[in-house]
């Protein structure tokens, strides 16, 4: 959302609301004895056979966890998940066609400014593993699509790796067009989009995720740490196993980190129950 210097407070604050309000969260702000008015409803999870057992009740900070042997999923670390969408909860009747009008030809923030297209997400509307990157490249913003450059082939073969193809799993990002430069998303762009990629992950309920480099870790971890520290765990991400590794861009400049990533991908390959086709180093 771009914010003008000329807007006055109020502008400022009806500007906002309206945005909440497309994203249909618009009673949020308003006069609390309308709440039970609200269209949005509890809904049930997807059923999966570990999520009975999810506790999320308290936030563990991410630096927090350490273990490495696997963990029951009833323990695993809970991400600091997106307090609002925590309060809301899922909109009863979502889908990724009424997610995508809602962002129509977006201008919330400055990045339209530069955009040729915007990059939604491409795959599966049911997958059972969603890959989160961070923003759109050049051939990316020039096919509308997400990972089709050349960190899209390397994304491509480790999902092949996996005995996947691309059109079982689903492909989005953190920011939906592309910042100038390939620089990194600004963190009010990033707030921006995001609520869309959380609506998104919210209708696929994929049984797992795959955050792609530190940006996507940051947007549904909420945490500052170093990939580092973390990737190749499992965290609680609204009742959804979620994992962060290495972003293939990292791996066109450090291919020896293809080992850490392919060691990732064979714990989300355990978790759905996957066989290896091939090693992907
Ligand atoms: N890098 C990303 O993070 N996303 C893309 O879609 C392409 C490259």
């Amino acid at each position: 959302m771009d914010s003008t210097p000329t807007q006055t407070p109020r502008e400022k604050l009806e500007a906002w609301l309206r945005y909440y309000d497309e994203l249909n969260l618009g009673a949020f702000y308003t006069d609390r004895r309308t709440m039970g008015k609200r269209v949005i409803k509890r809904t049930a999870i997807k059923p999966a056979a570990v999520s009975a057992e999810v506790q999320p009740a308290v936030a563990v900070p991410v630096a927090a966890s350490s273990q490495k042997a696997a963990v029951p999923f009833s323990v695993l670390p809970v991400a600091n998940a997106p307090s609002m969408f925590e309060v809301l909860d899922r909109i009863e009747g979502d889908t990724l066609e009424r997610i995508r009008e809602d962002l129509g030809e977006c201008t919330r923030c400055r990045l339209h400014k530069t955009r040729h297209n915007i990059v939604y997400g491409a795959g599966n509307a049911r997958a059972e593993l969603v890959f989160v990157g961070e923003g759109p490249g050049n051939e990316e913003d020039l096919q509308g699509l997400p990972f089709v450059g050349r960190s899209g082939k390397l994304l491509t073969q480790m999902i092949e790796a996996m005995g996947l193809s691309r059109d079982q799993v689903y492909i989005c990002n953190v920011v939906k067009c592309r910042p100038p430069e390939n620089r990194k998303p600004e963190e009010d762009e990033s707030a921006t989009c995001s609520p869309y990629l959380y609506r998104q992950l919210d209708v696929i309920a994929p049984k797992a995720i795959v955050c792609l480099g530190l940006t996507a870790a940051q947007s549904l971890l909420k945490t500052k740490d170093p990939i580092s520290r973390f990737r190749g765990e499992w965290f609680d991400y609204r009742n959804t196993k979620l994992m962060a590794t290495y972003h293939p861009a990292y791996l066109l400049r450090n291919p020896p980190a293809k080992a850490d990533v392919w060691k990732d991908l064979q714990k989300v390959m355990a978790h759905l129950g996957l066989k290896a086709k091939k090693a992907s180093h």
